[in-house]
């Protein structure tokens, strides 16, 4: 099936000079950002706003969900001076609110949730104020390794369900709606005091029925904070997009939400998970 896009789509990524900048600092230090990769229409604004998605364990990942850009394949060693590499570029580009996400990382014993530890624990000593704004794959339901993550206390844990229940088989098929729901409802229940968020893509092919049936199983499960944003396929080869939801529908779904009572709910076209974080608070 294939959707031409609508004109609500067709802002375009601002290649302006801050971003280059920004951009070869971070390709110097080895490190990779979600921001520059996945080509984030919101790179502009959210560097504008002193905040950067930082993508740690390597760019391969142990799993090929049909929605994702990102190459599958043997995964890299871990680099021990990465923790220390990200607190390096986020000093000197004077961030102040940092999100932390990895690819999956099956492979490795503890799902790479010391990694994330690690890196949160040299984020907080750079000061009092910086916020870290964990985004963690499921650890396989792990309760050990969540709890690693937990233990640094990082502000926020994000956990994407990406996707309604019924379209899991055909789009996310090595992960599990009932397993990421039970890591959102473990972080609150190891520490009531980080925020729990977790997003979704719309344009999947989902109804609004189910829309409205994941939002209510997201609340349920303690989930404070919630992302909506479009699905864009990276590629023919992807899952195809469905439908391009209008902006009134991401309005209603928002709507919807807070008066279930999130405190928070972020739901446009361009939303990204990350998309302006700092503001749910
Ligand atoms: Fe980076 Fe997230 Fe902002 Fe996109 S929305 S530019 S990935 S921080
Ligand atoms: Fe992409 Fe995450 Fe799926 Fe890996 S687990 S393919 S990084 S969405």
């Amino acid at each position: 099936m294939s959707v031409n896009k609508p004109d609500w789509l067709k802002i375009k990524y601002d290649g302006s000079g801050r971003f280059e900048e920004i951009a070869e600092m971070i390709k110097s230090l080895q490190l990779h950002t979600v921001c520059k990769e996945a080509n984030c229409p919101n790179a502009v604004e959210c560097f504008s706003k002193k905040t950067a998605t930082f993508m740690i364990l390597g760019n391969v990942c142990s799993r090929n969900c049909r929605f994702c850009n990102v190459s599958e394949g043997k995964p890299l060693p871990v680099d021990p001076l990465e923790p220390a590499k990200v607190a390096d570029a986020v000093r000197k580009l004077g961030l102040k609110y940092v999100v932390i996400t990895s690819v999956t990382r099956d492979d490795l014993p503890d799902g790479g949730s010391s990694q994330f530890a690690n890196v949160i624990r040299e984020l907080k000593e750079i000061s009092e104020d910086m916020a870290v704004e964990v985004l963690a794959p499921d650890f396989q339901g792990d309760p050990e390794a969540l709890s690693k993550v937990v233990n640094a206390k990082p502000k926020v844990i994000n956990h994407n369900i990406e996707t309604i229940e019924r379209l899991y088989a055909q789009v996310r098929p090595q992960a599990d709606y009932h397993r990421s729901l039970d890591f959102i409802s473990r972080v609150k229940k190891l520490d009531p005091a980080i925020y729990s968020k977790s997003g979704f893509m719309v344009g999947l092919g989902e109804k609004k029925e189910e829309v409205k049936k994941l939002l209510h199983d997201l609340y349920a499960h303690g989930c404070d904070i919630v992302t909506i944003g479009q699905y864009l396929a990276p590629s023919e080869k992807h899952f195809p997009v469905q439908e391009y939801v209008h902006p009134d529908v991401f309005q209603m779904y928002k709507e919807m939400g807070m008066e279930m009572g999130f405190k928070y709910v972020a739901s446009a076209p361009f939303v990204r998970s990350s998309y302006h974080a700092s503001e749910a608070f």
